[in-house]
């Protein structure tokens, strides 16, 4: 049966799914085969997208509190779109453009990206922006930005992987967020490969590995410093590619020839023969791979821990070589589109830094405004958040396609904080946890029944096709904000047709460093996806952009030396066990979306922790019973899963729950200084068996 050709609605693979609309028949998804990321698989999740399109609780009137403690109300557009905008309006003119914000998120369409971060800064004319991919993979966009002058997710097709000799994994668990990756992995093993994982837990991935290093929470810049230190030690860096194409190597060899084998064991807990075993492999085959992805990220040191993984892939010689190098498995579905086209705070369009003159007036001439009337950056994810009601902070929030109640680390904190708010607006097609907090609610059409482009995980520029009429009575982001535009009375042109806004984020990238000018939907369609830098439309497009230099001032890449320092927070008596937070098959970030599928829902019904049956011994928790697992910040109720593939020190939360479970509660808001990325990998709890009923 013909159907729409179109992408799935969660992670960054983007599998290729086509929608059949069987009239009075349910929707029905089926995978694609002409879709490299999937070729014909999908997961638990993509077989049931179509699920989302009837979720018994769909929004599909706006809502509005009339009074602090009045319930939520369906009320009509115009009225809660004059709502908006007198309210925003009054606290203008009060206490100036900043104290209204503006909060995306990564799975936005790159047409919503784009105009999110334009409707902030030229109807808003606030600094105050930012989304919910800070959370995600900021700290490794500013490691392979300081490393090769540019962050785009892997260093080539994702086919790539099926031809390599070996692919260390670090912090990722792709055998459960994203299955048909293993695909990929799963064929390279089949040519004589190797998987090497980096993992405190034995996850679905590490069990499917050749090697698996199961390191102390916190502690992978000792574990990728103790690789280096062997590679040097056995003579296996490529000292012919360094000369030739790095600078900075001497400093990265000094600090690595601290981290001798028995320290770096002393410090991960990862044998020695192991890490001298990973590094053999990585060095002796033709071709191979260094990727991270959360585990090693999401830490308030996690741009240095990326560095410690970039500078053994410079080391080994891979970055910038055909069917190799260093990649960053992003997460969320336009993670990475998302990232390029100015809804970050320091950021405008193609990439560009906020506060770069040249990047100001290219910008400002595409919207038709005065370069001195942009404003400067603004506050990072976390750091807007908490600043949320506080004197000198932002009074209202517009929100899209987040659930920070859920997804903030410190979720109990951020929650005052958005209480402590004059005006919360949600824009959702979902109920979700934040929406229930908001002031205006505004019903969103979703990912099927409207059209839009995404980029994938491997820089590949897709196009989202509507499938389905949207339910009656919900907009587009793209009329939400055209329709709040006009009545700010914003300058430039507030397209509706995503269409037209791909041309004008185009022309707006153009000479940025993500330069989409050369793409068109038309072109997305004829050659199934176009990978950027494109910056032209005979371009045949960059899916491996290493390959002659480096996009650097003198095209090399540049070594970082990063030492070990552990975590923000450290076990200690009083909380003796590491946490770390992370996904289960069956759900999908912060769950508002996976929570409603039914499906879904059986499948991973609620949160739990593992465990290790020693500790689970001695603190006498059994199996299947209640457990309070308490932080500096707060405190979580779950249920106990005893395993023996975790660490005895470490225990592991997933994160897609809300209430008394969420893993958030738990955890640590400390800031990687350059990335500003939160420490949601790593923070000491202590866990109590709670009375049988
Ligand atoms: Fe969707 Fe990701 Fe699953 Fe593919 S792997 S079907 S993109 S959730």
């Amino acid at each position: 049966m013909a159907g729409t050709p179109t992408h799935c609605p969660y992670c960054a693979l983007q599998c290729g799914m086509t929608l059949h609309d069987g009239g009075s028949e349910p929707v029905r998804v089926t995978p694609r085969d002409d879709v490299p990321a999937n070729a014909g698989g999908l997961c638990q999740k993509g077989w049931t997208a179509a699920e989302l399109l009837t979720v018994p609780d769909r929004l599909t009137a706006p809502m509005m509190r009339r009074g602090r403690a009045a319930p939520l109300e369906p009320c009509g557009w115009d009225e809660a779109l004059d709502r908006i905008t007198a309210e925003t309006g009054r606290l203008r003119d009060l206490h100036g453009p900043d104290s209204v914000a503006v909060f995306g998120g990564g799975g936005l369409t790159n047409e919503k990206a784009y105009q999110l971060g334009k409707f902030a800064r030229i109807a808003l004319g606030t600094s105050q922006i930012d989304y919910n991919g800070r959370f995600c993979m900021s700290s490794a966009a500013a490691a392979s930005g300081r490393a090769f002058g540019m962050d785009r997710g892997l260093p080539g097709p994702v086919t790539d992987l099926a031809s390599s000799g070996a692919v260390l994994l670090a912090g990722a668990n792709v055998a459960e967020t994203m299955p048909p990756f293993m695909r990929h992995l799963t064929r390279m093993r089949e040519g004589g490969g190797a998987l090497i994982v980096v993992d405190p837990r034995r996850t679905a991935t590490a069990r499917q590995a050749d090697l698996h290093l199961q390191p102390t929470p916190g502690t992978d810049i000792a574990l990728a410093n103790g690789l280096l230190h062997l590679a040097l030690a056995e003579g296996l860096a490529d000292e012919e590619y360094i000369a030739a194409r790095t600078t900075g190597f001497d400093a990265v060899r000094t600090v690595a020839n601290a981290y001798w084998p028995d320290r770096a064991e002393r410090i991960t807990g990862v044998p020695v023969p192991l890490m001298r075993e990973a590094v053999r492999l990585l060095a002796r085959a033709a071709r191979a791979h260094v990727l991270t992805a959360r585990g090693s990220e999401q830490h308030a040191r996690g741009t240095d821990t990326v560095s410690s993984f970039i500078n053994l892939a410079l080391a080994l010689g891979l970055p910038g070589r055909e069917g190799s190098g260093y990649g960053c498995l992003t997460g969320q579905g336009n993670g990475q589109g998302g990232r390029e086209h100015g809804q970050k705070a320091d950021q405008l369009p193609g990439y560009r830094r906020i506060d770069d003159p040249e990047a100001r007036a290219h910008v400002a001439g595409v919207w038709g405004v005065d370069p001195g009337d942009l404003p400067g950056p603004g506050r990072s994810a976390y750091e807007l958040l908490s600043a949320l009601g506080t004197a000198g902070g932002p009074k209202a929030l517009l929100l899209f396609g987040s659930n920070p109640v859920v997804s903030a680390p410190d979720a109990a904190a951020v929650e005052e904080r958005l209480g402590a708010l004059d005006l919360l607006v949600v824009a959702d097609f979902v109920p979700s946890e934040t929406a229930r907090r908001a002031d205006v609610v505004l019903p969103t059409a979703q990912w099927a029944e409207e059209s839009g482009t995404m980029t994938n995980l491997e820089g590949r520029v897709l196009r989202r096709r509507r499938a389905v009429r949207p339910p009656d009575g919900v907009r587009t982001d793209l009329e939400i904000l055209a329709a709040l535009a006009e009545r700010l009375k914003a300058p430039g042109k507030w397209s509706t047709d995503p269409r037209a806004v791909f041309g004008e984020l185009r022309r707006a990238s153009a000479g940025g460093i993500a330069d989409y000018s050369g793409i068109t939907y038309e072109r997305i369609e004829a050659e199934g996806g176009v990978f950027w830098p494109c910056p032209s439309p005979d371009h045949p497009g960059t899916p491996r952009p290493y390959l002659d230099r480096f996009p650097t001032p003198d095209g090399r890449a540049r070594f970082v030396p990063v030492e070990h320092g552990g975590a923000a927070e450290d076990v200690d008596a009083d909380y003796p066990v590491y946490l770390t937070t992370g996904r289960v098959l069956a759900q999908y970030q912060s769950g508002a979306q996976t929570r409603r599928v039914r499906p879904l829902a059986e499948a991973a019904p609620g949160p739990f922790v593992e465990l290790h049956p020693d500790l689970a011994g001695r603190l006498g928790i059994e199996e299947g019973a209640g457990v309070r697992v308490e932080s500096r910040r707060g405190a979580a109720t779950v249920t106990a899963r005893l395993t023996g593939a975790i660490r005895s020190d470490t225990v592991f939360i997933p994160f897609h729950w809300a209430g008394e479970g969420r893993a958030n509660l738990l955890t640590n808001p400390a800031l990687d200084p350059v990335s500003r990325m939160p420490e949601f990998k790593v923070c000491a709890v202590r866990l109590l068996p709670l009375p049988v009923e």
